[in-house]
């Protein structure tokens, strides 16, 4: 379950200290310390996995399970305009915790410290190519 040397492994045992949301036998939620927006809040399973790739299918049910009851409590205590729902895999994707967690970000305006960039490529690619696509993805689900 634990892993020795995950931070927030620690913080699920009160090793170290967290800003508490939310905590039941599957999940813990809790302030990012960075907080990105205000209301920036991390959701955690308490069973260590290092990231979406590790995670059995149990777990993920247990742990996702309580994501939509936390991200209306942050709409009813924040009010933002929006929420983006980020989970970040590997160190090109951006993470630097190795025990998986989702960011639930609360939205303000377009300057409100949260940004993000991706391109459109739909006019790249036929309806073939994207078949093609989806084929090699379907034939590696194990
Ligand atoms: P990642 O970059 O892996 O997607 O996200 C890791 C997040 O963990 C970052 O947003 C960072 O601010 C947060 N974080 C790192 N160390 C701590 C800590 O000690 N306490 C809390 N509450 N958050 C942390
Ligand atoms: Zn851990």
């Amino acid at each position: 379950m634990r892993h020795e040397d995950c931070l927030f492994c620690k913080i699920i045992d009160g090793e170290l200290p967290s800003a508490k949301v939310y905590e039941d036998d599957h999940v813990y939620a809790f302030m990012d310390i960075s907080q990105v927006t205000e209301g920036h809040t991390l959701v955690i399973p308490k069973k260590h996995t290092i990231n979406i790739y590790e995670t059995d299918e149990e777990t993920a049910k247990n742990f996702f399970g309580s994501v939509p009851k936390i991200a209306n409590a942050i709409k009813k205590a924040f009010n933002p305009v929006g929420l983006n729902i980020l989970n970040n895999n590997d160190i090109l994707a951006g993470q630097t915790v190795y025990h998986l967690h989702f960011h639930l970000i609360p939205r303000y305006d377009e300057n409100d410290g949260f940004d993000y960039k991706w391109t459109m490529n739909r006019d790249e690619y036929s309806q073939e190519e994207r078949e093609d696509l989806a084929k090699r993805i379907s034939q590696a689900i194990e």
